[in-house]
């Protein structure tokens, strides 16, 4: 069941999570990689070898590719997507987050944190108001032998009373 569902993943480039350019490139890249001879030299590392005969390395831990066209444009080359097939790698998963719809998305989600510091900040306040309602009566108690005191307190209920 699962190597069905990897073998999908390896052979299907972008899946809707990735934006429209993003995927045009990816597609054209995969068609590019068809016919490609790749040798794997480890985990990350292949040796691809395009139909015109030139050798290209690889490295999918590192996005990078000896073409460069890796790791300037973040999105995988043919030779990468070559070797992502022959690794059954996810071809997805060595494109940038950056052109990742997801991304595009928690980026909106990080202008909205200011709202929820502006919420922040409101909570803040009412808590400096509810200040001195809790200090009012501990303070009043502290001198307990003084009854004109225990009057500034009567005063301090009327505060509480005018807030409700
Ligand atoms: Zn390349």
């Amino acid at each position: 069941m699962n190597w069905f569902a990897e073998r999908r993943n390896v052979t299907a480039v972008g899946n809707g999570s990735l934006t429209p350019r993003v995927s045009e490139i990816l597609e054209g890249n995969f068609q590019n990689s068809g016919g490609m001879l790749v040798r794997r030299i480890n985990n990350v590392e292949f040796e691809v070898k395009d139909k015109v005969g030139s050798s290209y390395h690889v490295n999918l831990g590192e996005k990078a590719c000896s073409c460069f066209s890796f790791q300037k444009l973040l999105i995988p080359c043919s030779h990468a997507i070559a070797s992502a097939i022959k690794g059954k790698v996810r071809i997805e998963s060595l494109v940038s987050d950056f052109y990742s719809l997801e991304t595009l998305n928690s980026a909106y989600a990080g202008d909205i944190v200011p709202i929820t510091t502006e919420i922040e900040t409101r909570e803040g306040i009412t808590e400096t108001e509810g200040e001195p309602v809790i200090i009012f009566p501990p303070s009043s108690r502290r001198p307990p032998g003084r009854p004109r005191k225990s009057r500034i307190l009567s005063m301090g209920e009327i505060r509480v009373s005018k807030r409700c």
